[in-house]
């Protein structure tokens, strides 16, 4: 494999008692979009600002092109923090230029309203924007210097699904332009739409990583079947010797075949009419893997 764009060795990070980040390890290649999921307080965001350069390590590294991070290669890297706070009573088109003085190599700025769809509010001040619009001007300032590699901490967080699936396609643009973006999220769908790599965190500590579509092939096989207790007719869904968890009013059985599982829920009798088949998802594998939800 070639050299990692940026690497993760070994990182650590104590406040107190407290192993904020308990040795993570992680490589992401050039123009790969690498997610970093896990649910409040795992350690995502100091695992990010740790390879930002924002933050010291307790212990380990962050090798940025294999070599120690500098202030030569933060010109290089590009950041949406989770909270910014911009000036008041500074336009968009204001918060655009104060930012670009800040750098020697800047992007045009032409370029980045068609970009990140600014046009429509440049004249606004930026405390009158929506979620998604102040999303998308942080994504703008966070890309201003043309960075090699982006950081973007939870940029959906809060967003309404219209929104969010603008931001979305904002991403997936700034990954055909070849750089390379890490990753910070809660939501699991939007891990497996976007990423090429993702690493499940929990507790400080990476408790899986890999290609969405390959984690989940790894831990599950087949599928889940959803269907109304009611329609089970007082038949007990343990009979079925299907792994199942109660949804609310639903039964959720895990099978391995589906046509076999259908085979038998008809040769029981049940009715079909209410019946859903899913596979499994991000969600899944984290309740798998930790015994919680992701968002509890
Ligand atoms: P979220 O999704 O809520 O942003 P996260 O996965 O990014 O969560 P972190 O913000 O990295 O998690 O926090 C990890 C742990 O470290 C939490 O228990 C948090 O309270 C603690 N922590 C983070 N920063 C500090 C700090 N400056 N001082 C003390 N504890 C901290």
């Amino acid at each position: 494999m070639t050299k990692a764009h940026i690497e993760a060795n070994h990182l650590e990070k104590a406040y107190g008692k407290i192993k904020a980040v308990d040795g993570v390890s992680f490589g992401v290649q050039r123009g790969q979009c690498f997610g970093l999921l896990g649910p409040n307080g795992a350690g995502k965001t100091t695992t990010i600002e740790m390879m930002e350069g924002i933050i010291p390590p307790s212990s380990g590294e962050v090798l940025f092109c294999g070599e120690p991070l500098s202030k030569e290669s933060q010109h290089k890297i590009g950041i949406q923090f989770q909270n910014t706070s911009l000036q008041d009573f500074l336009t968009v088109r204001e918060c655009l230029d104060l930012f670009s003085n800040l750098y020697r190599h800047t992007r045009s700025k032409a370029e980045l309203i068609d970009l990140c769809s600014l046009e429509d509010f440049l004249d606004r001040d930026n405390r009158k924007l929506s979620g998604g619009q102040r999303q998308r001007l942080l994504l703008a300032l966070a890309l201003i210097n043309d960075p090699e590699l982006v950081f973007l901490d939870e940029p959906t967080t809060g967003l309404d699904p219209q929104a969010r699936r603008n931001l979305w396609t904002l991403v997936e643009k700034i990954k055909s332009e070849g750089k390379s973006i890490i990753l910070t999220t809660h939501y699991m769908e939007e891990a497996y739409a976007l990423c090429d790599e993702i690493a499940i965190m929990d507790k400080g500590k990476i408790i899986a990583q890999g290609a969405p579509k390959e984690l989940l092939k790894l831990y599950f096989e087949g599928q889940y079947i959803e269907i109304p207790e009611s329609d089970l007719q007082g038949k007990k869904p343990e009979i079925f010797n299907y792994p199942f968890h109660r949804k609310g009013e639903n039964i959720e059985f895990h099978v391995p075949d589906v046509k076999l599982a259908l085979a038998e829920l008809i040769t029981q009798d049940i009715s079909l009419n209410h019946m859903s088949v899913r596979s499994a998802s991000l969600e899944d594998l984290f309740l798998h893997l930790t015994g919680k939800d992701l968002r509890e």
